[in-house]
């Protein structure tokens, strides 16, 4: 068992000021698999100290050093993946296959793209032709407060560690106390990159402790903040009082439009991708919108898919999916599931209970459920577990409507071989995100969201722009 207690603060691993154990559970197994502390005020007040030491600094650090170190982090990562991947599995249960290929590998993936659009940021700027003497520069904002879930722990850590740290800023990163053991292995690879003492501190913690007192700290400059949209409200309310920049990424309840002319793949890519690591993405296509006159085959289609996926230990090898990341998890997906069947939607696959032959570990059968209406609690609320809902549409209107018809605006789907269809469907959907056809967005496109996905943008020259302040000057001399 891993015992790992102590934080990571000006560029040194240090004992908690107040000794408070956390079990961290395997949800696999429900055996503790390691114990961490949770930090107190005087950690985290440590840690935003350390932090604004070293902001100055890192602030005048030549951009070109900056990334030079940001690449020393990507060699230790190189080096050390095989350990990422297995701390990743172990804390929220991806299969070790999946954690290898997609969960771990996200930090080279977000880590390369940043360097890449960094080359484009313009530090300092002509406002215009009509106005010679006036530049636009663009400055670190100074500490930040990282604050990041379980579902996806190495993306959200590198979507917010590496573009704050290229634009200048110095951090404080809280990750999920339920998933705390690869963003450890992240602080001991920052270590050994050599980052100057200070830049990058790690404190771990809840979030009524560290979370909410970064979120209140009158030396932090800005939350960063990845979650709930319930954590996402407590955190602006905590940190009006010191006026300090928020970005938040939250839930969603992307729609999965599909029209008669969608390819033959489409229902398939649908099922799966909503049912990928559990059910626990922001991003999942968790409302299947199925033109009616393929209605009855699409549903017996995500049946026979979703009947097909195995579930198991994120241990074995393999393409199965593995447990939810906790037990509270687990028993809100369970009360969705009744929720679902007590309002009248039909059951066609999976359903309440541990899937046969089990008896430990947080797993979910994968679950459909076919003929949901978009009032009903399971279309509305966001489950994070493998549960899809099919809702059957009529026209492109009616399916725009019911799309749009949802508090959440992350990420929406669109499947038609009609290419004039599918640039209209983009345009109408309201959500920060709309991908067609199975088409990944690509290396350097933001991730984001609108109304109760919160407003964040993540990735590309977006992403470092977040943490940047527009200065602009007049009266600047001629060079
Ligand atoms: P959560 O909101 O409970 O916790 C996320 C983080 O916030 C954790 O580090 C937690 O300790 C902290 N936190 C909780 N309450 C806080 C508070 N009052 N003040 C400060 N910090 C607080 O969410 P979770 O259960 O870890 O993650 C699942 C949620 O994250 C889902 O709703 C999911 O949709 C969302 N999510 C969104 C995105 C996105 O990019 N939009 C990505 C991944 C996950």
């Amino acid at each position: 068992m891993i015992e790992q207690r102590n934080f990571y603060i000006n560029g040194a691993w240090v004992a908690p000021a107040k000794s408070r154990d956390f079990e961290v559970i395997d949800p696999s197994t429900e055996d503790i698999c390691a114990i961490i502390s949770l930090g107190d005020q005087a950690d985290t007040d440590a840690a935003v100290a350390a932090a604004s030491a070293a902001f100055p600094a890192w602030a005048a650090t030549p951009p070109a050093e900056r990334a030079k170190y940001v690449k020393a982090i990507l060699d230790q990562y190189e080096a050390r993946k095989e350990e990422m991947a297995q701390a990743i599995s172990q804390e929220m249960g991806a299969p070790i296959d999946m954690a290898r290929d997609s969960q771990a590998p996200c930090l080279p993936w977000h880590l390369e793209n940043f360097l890449t659009a960094f080359d484009q940021v313009e530090w300092i700027k002509p406002l215009g032709p009509h106005a010679p003497n006036d530049r636009i520069a663009l400055e670190p904002i100074g500490v930040v407060g990282l604050i990041t879930p379980w579902n996806w722990p190495m993306n959200q850590v590198t979507l917010k560690v590496i573009p704050a740290l290229l634009a200048g800023c110095t951090i404080v990163l809280k990750p999920s106390e339920e998933a705390p053991l690869s963003s450890l292995l992240f602080a001991e690879f920052v270590d050994a990159a050599g980052l100057p003492a200070g830049v990058s501190n790690l404190v771990n913690g809840d979030g009524v402790g560290v979370g909410s007192q970064l979120s209140r700290h009158e030396d932090v400059a800005m939350i960063s903040f990845t979650g709930s949209t319930r954590a996402g409200k407590a955190i602006s309310t905590a940190a009006a009082e010191t006026l300090k920049r928020v970005t938040l990424e939250l839930g969603g309840k992307g729609a999965n439009v599909i029209f008669a002319d969608a390819d033959e793949k489409a229902v398939k890519r649908g099922v799966l991708h909503c049912m990928n690591n559990s059910g626990q993405s922001c991003n999942a296509p968790t409302r299947m919108l199925v033109e009616r006159s393929i209605y009855d085959q699409t549903v017996e289609a995500a049946t026979d898919i979703a009947s097909k996926i195995d579930v198991g230990p994120a241990s074995a090898s393999g393409r199965h999916i593995g447990p939810v990341v906790n037990k509270s998890q687990w028993e809100k997906i369970q009360d969705m599931i009744a929720v679902g069947m007590n309002e009248g939607a039909r059951l066609v696959a999976g359903g309440p209970g541990l899937p046969e032959g089990m008896n430990k570990g947080y797993y979910v059968r994968p679950t459909v459920f076919a003929d949901v209406n978009n009032q009903m609690r399971i279309a509305r609320e966001e489950i994070f577990g493998p549960v899809l809902s099919i809702i059957p549409f009529d026209t492109e209107e009616e399916a725009i409507k019911i799309a749009n018809d949802t508090p959440y605006g992350l990420t929406n789907y669109v499947q038609s071989q009609d290419g004039a269809r599918r640039n209209r469907m983009a345009r109408a959907l309201r959500s920060g995100m709309v991908e067609m056809n199975g088409q990944a967005r690509a290396a350097g496109s933001p991730f984001g969201g609108v109304k109760m996905s919160g407003r964040a943008r993540e990735g590309g020259v977006w992403g470092i722009e977040e943490f940047l302040e527009v200065k602009a000057i007049s009266g600047w001399a001629a060079e």
